[in-house]
């Protein structure tokens, strides 16, 4: 079964476009969405068109729930708020209804998905650091391999095996008997770790293979959308520096 993994869209169509573009090219039999569909983009009805066409396997993010008041916008930045306001103007009866009814987990036979954590999806705390990620791994079940997280927006893999947990330096591995990973697969529409491709994900169980994949996109459009739609400036600059 071969996985193809994208989170953080964030009404970015550009981006997902390009990204579903080359998953088309991987025989991918499954798609997972692990939320933040909408929030910061100018294409929030566009880019959840897109994905329930995609695929039934999606789940929720902050972003998905605070513009349908399923969570709370108190912790979001001025520009994350005027964003999420300017979303929620703007969707459609049939978007909202679809956010709505979301779940926060996924579980299918090879893996399970959060946007957050495993420990506490509802929480929306952060996977950045490795004691962060060793006390996660509890929270799996013991016969999943792996779990792909995102909410971040940097991708990053963990490895658990012998009962250590490391950070592994590159952005694939491949799996041995008895390891486990925690896998952020990065964001498709507002990447921050300083490259601003769009990044998603690729899971091979056959081969154990996992990858984070980068792929440029029309950054200068999507910033002219944003500008045009009168969204934050800055979500229009920090695209072209991946921040
Ligand atoms: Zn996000």
């Amino acid at each position: 079964m071969r996985y193809g993994i994208i989170s953080d869209i964030h009404g970015n169509l550009e981006a997902l476009e390009t990204v579903l573009g080359a998953l088309a090219g991987e025989q991918i039999d499954v798609y997972l969405c692990l939320g933040d569909i909408v929030g910061y983009g100018a294409n929030p009805n566009e880019c959840l068109e897109r994905v329930w066409e995609l695929t039934p396997d999606v789940i929720a993010g902050n972003h998905d729930y605070v513009v349908v008041g399923r969570a709370d916008l108190t912790y979001f930045n001025r520009s994350a708020a005027e964003a999420a306001l300017w979303t929620m103007q703007r969707l459609t009866r049939q978007s909202r209804q679809y956010l709505r009814d979301l779940p926060l987990v996924l579980r299918l036979p090879d893996l399970m998905a959060v946007h957050a954590t495993p420990s506490r999806p509802e929480q929306w705390g952060y996977i950045l650091s490795l004691s962060q990620a060793a006390a996660e791994f509890s929270a799996i079940p013991n016969e999943l391999a792996v779990c792909f997280i995102g909410h971040s927006h940097e991708p990053v893999l963990f490895e658990e095996s012998d009962g250590l947990c490391r950070m592994l330096e590159d952005l694939a591995c491949c799996q041995q008997p008895g390891s486990r990973h925690i896998v952020n697969v990065g964001s498709v529409g507002q990447p921050r770790d300083g490259d601003p491709r769009a990044a998603y994900g690729v899971y091979d169980t056959a081969s154990g293979q996992i990858e984070v994949k980068r792929i440029e996109y029309d950054i200068v459009a999507v910033q002219k959308k944003i500008r045009k739609a009168g969204l934050p400036e800055y979500l229009a600059e920090r695209l072209a520096f991946g921040r």
